[in-house]
C-alpha cells in the first residue's frame, strides 16, 4: 500500500486543519507546519496550528459538551467506545501504516500499537459498568456512608511522538466511560496520525449523537500545550513526555492546584543472574534494546550482569547485535528503523561522545547510516558501551538506541545500581531462583513503577497501571484502578435517623 492510498484512505488531505471539536474541523489562522517521515525524509502533509481564538472555541465548545456528557449513563458512553473500538479494528491495518511512515516503527510495532487501542476499548467498556465505590459503616446509627466518584470536567492530554496513538486512547477511552470531554495536544512530531484517529471516530460520535466537544483536538508545539496547561477550565492534565516537560507542566498545573497525571522519561535496567536462562534473557535485552529504535519510554537502556556469566552474556549480545537488520521500518525484515529526527540523530552523537570521554568501552561502534535507503538521515547504528552505573550520561535518558552493560557480585549491589538512577519507570530481572526474583520484587528491591521476573523491560499489558516513580512523575494509567484519577471522589453521608447525633459524640444543644 503506497503512502498516498494510506493517506487518503485515513482522511488526510495535503493541508488539514489540526483544530477539531470530533466532527467539525475548524479553520484557524495559525501557522502551518509539516509533518515530515522519518523513513525517507519527505514530508507526508501539511497541518494548520491552533491559534488562540481555534483554542477558545474548542474549550468553549468542550465545556459546553460536559454539562450533557456527565449525564449520559456511564454504560452508555461504553457503548459509544466499545464501537469506536470496533472502528479501529476496521482501520488498524492503514492506521499501523500510518504510526509506522509518521513515527518511524516498525509495522508490526505500528499495528501493535492499535491494538493496544482496541485492547483498551474492550477494556473500558468494561470498565463503564463498573466504576465502583466502597461504602463505609457509620460510627452514627441510622446513617450510611459511601464514597461515589463522578466526572472530573475537561481533560487535557499531552501525547509525545513515540506512541502517537495509544496513549491517546489510554486516556480518552478511560476518560470517556468516566463521564469526561477530551481535548488532546498531540506531538508535533506526529500530528498526522491523530487527525487519523479523528477521521475514524468522527462517524461514530454522529451515529450515537455525541454531543460535539467529547473529544476535541488542538495541534501545534509546546505553545499549544501551554494552553491547556494555563487554563483553570482545565483540571486534569495527563501529560506524557520527557522529564524536562513534565517539571515545567507539574509547576504549572500545581500553581492553579489543578492535577496532573505525568508520564515521563525512563532509565531502564535488566538484571542477568547467574542463574537466568541466558537465551531467553538475551531476547529480551536485545528487542527491549534497539525495540522502537530505542525511543520507548520501557527501553531497555542498562544491563547488569552477575560477574560470573559476564564475559558469555557479553559475546552473546556483541553477536546478536551484529545480526540487526537497520532499515525501512515497513520493510518486515528491519530491526531497527529510523530516530524520529536529526534532532535526535544529534542526541544520541552527543551521548555516544559522552559516554567516550567518561571513559566507557565501546563494544559495538555506533554511527549514522548514509546511502540508499538512509536518505532521511535518521538512521543510526544500536550500539553498546561497558560503563560504570554512576558516569553522568548513564543517568540520563538518551532516546536512542545505546545499551550500557555493567557488572555485579551480589544481588543488592545490582539492585542498588538499579535503582541509583532519577527515574522509575521499569525494571527486569532475568534469574530462575525464586528467592532472586521475589528479592527483586520485594519492598528491599526495584524502586520502579513496573518490576518484571523473566521478562524485559519493555511491552507492558493495558491491563495493569502503567506508569513510574521518581522522574517518571508518579502517574499510572491504562488498567487496573488508573480510572481514579480522570474522577473526583464524593463522600457522602446520609441520615435516615430522626435525631442529629453529631461525629466523635460532641454534644450540642440549642
Ligand atoms: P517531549 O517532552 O519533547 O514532548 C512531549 C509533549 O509535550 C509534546 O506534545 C510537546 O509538544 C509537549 N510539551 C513540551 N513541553 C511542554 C510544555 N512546557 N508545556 C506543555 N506541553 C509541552 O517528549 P517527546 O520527545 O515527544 O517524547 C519522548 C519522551 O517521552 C521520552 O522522555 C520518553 O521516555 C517519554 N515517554 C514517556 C512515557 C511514559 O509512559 N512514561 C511514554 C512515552 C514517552
Amino acid at each position: 500500500m503506497h503512502i498516498s492510498e494510506i493517506l487518503s484512505a485515513l482522511g488526510i488531505k495535503e493541508t488539514n486543519s489540526g483544530t477539531s471539536t470530533g466532527t467539525q474541523w475548524l479553520s484557524t489562522t495559525g501557522t502551518e507546519f509539516c509533518s515530515y517521515t522519518p523513513v525517507d525524509g519527505s514530508v507526508l502533509a501539511k497541518v494548520t496550528m491552533t491559534d488562540a481564538a481555534g483554542y477558545q472555541a474548542v474549550v468553549g465548545q468542550a465545556n459546553a459538551a460536559f454539562a450533557e456528557w456527565r449525564m449520559w449513563p456511564a454504560p452508555k458512553r461504553g457503548e459509544v467506545v466499545r464501537q469506536i473500538g470496533e472502528a479501529l479494528r476496521k482501520n488498524k491495518d492503514a492506521l499501523g501504516r500510518l504510526v509506522s511512515y509518521e513515527m518511524g516503527k516498525s509495522l508490526q510495532e505500528g499495528w501493535g500499537e492499535v491494538q493496544e487501542m482496541i485492547d483498551i476499548a474492550d477494556f473500558a467498556v468494561g470498565l463503564s459498568r463498573q466504576l465502583y465505590g466502597l461504602t463505609i459503616h457509620s460510627e452514627r446509627p441510622m446513617h450510611r456512608m459511601y464514597e461515589q466518584w463522578h466526572p472530573l470536567g475537561i481533560v487535557g492530554i499531552i501525547s509525545a511522538f513515540n506512541f502517537p496513538v495509544a496513549v491517546w486512547s489510554w486516556n480518552s477511552f478511560i476518560a470517556w466511560v468516566c463521564g469526561d470531554v477530551c481535548i488532546w495536544k498531540p506531538s508535533e512530531k506526529t500530528p498526522l496520525t491523530a487527525l487519523a484517529c479523528f477521521n475514524i471516530v468522527s462517524d461514530i460520535l454522529k451515529a450515537n449523537n455525541v454531543p460535539e466537544g467529547v473529544n476535541c483536538l488542538v495541534s501545534g508545539g509546546r505553545e499549544v500545550g501551554e494552553m491547556l496547561t494555563n487554563d483553570v477550565r482545565v483540571p486534569l492534565i495527563s501529560a506524557t513526555g520527557s522529564t524536562r516537560m513534565g517539571k515545567a507542566i507539574a509547576a504549572v498545573v500545581g500553581q492553579r492546584l489543578g492535577k496532573s497525571l505525568l508520564e515521563l522519561g525512563g532509565n531502564n535496567a535488566i538484571i542477568i543472574s547467574k542463574e537466568a536462562d541466558l537465551n531467553m534473557a538475551l531476547i529480551g535485552c536485545v528487542f527491549g534494546a534497539v525495540g522502537t529504535a530505542g525511543q520507548r519510554c520501557t527501553t531497555t537502556r542498562r544491563i547488569i550482569i552477575h560477574e560470573s556469566v559476564y564475559d558469555t552474556f557479553k559475546e552473546k549480545l556483541v553477536a546478536a547485535y551484529q545480526q540487526l537488520v537497520i532499515g525501512n521500518p515497513l520493510d518486515e525484515k528491519s530491526h531497527v528503523g529510523p530516530l524520529i529526527d536529526k534532532d535526535a540523530v544529534a542526541a544520541y552523537l552527543h551521548s555516544i561522545e559522552a559516554v567516550k570521554a567518561e571513559g566507557g568501552n565501546e563494544l559495538v561502534a555506533g554511527g549514522v547510516l548514509e546511502g540508499a535507503g538512509y536518505e532521511s538521515g535518521c538512521y543510526v547504528k544500536p550500539c553498546i558501551f561497558e560503563v560504570q552505573n554512576s558516569f553522568k550520561i548513564v543517568q540520563h535518558e538518551t532516546f536512542a538506541p545505546i545499551l550500557y552493560i555493567m557488572k555485579y557480585a551480589k544481588l543488592e549491589e545490582a539492585i542498588a545500581m538499579q535503582n541509583d538512577v532519577p527515574q522509575g519507570l521499569s525494571s527486569a530481572i532475568f534469574t530462575l531462583n525464586m528467592r532472586e526474583a521475589e528479592t527483586f520484587l520485594s519492598h528491599k528491591g526495584s524502586d520502579c513503577g513496573i518490576a518484571n521476573v523473566n521478562i524485559g523491560t519493555s511491552g507492558a499489558e493495558i491491563g495493569g497501571a502503567f506508569g513510574g516513580e521518581k522522574e517518571t512523575g508518579g502517574g499510572r494509567e491504562s488498567g487496573s484502578d488508573s480510572w481514579k484519577a480522570y474522577m473526583r471522589r464524593q463522600t457522602n453521608t446520609l441520615n435516615w435517623g430522626d435525631s442529629l447525633p453529631l461525629a466523635q459524640g460532641i454534644k450540642f444543644t440549642v
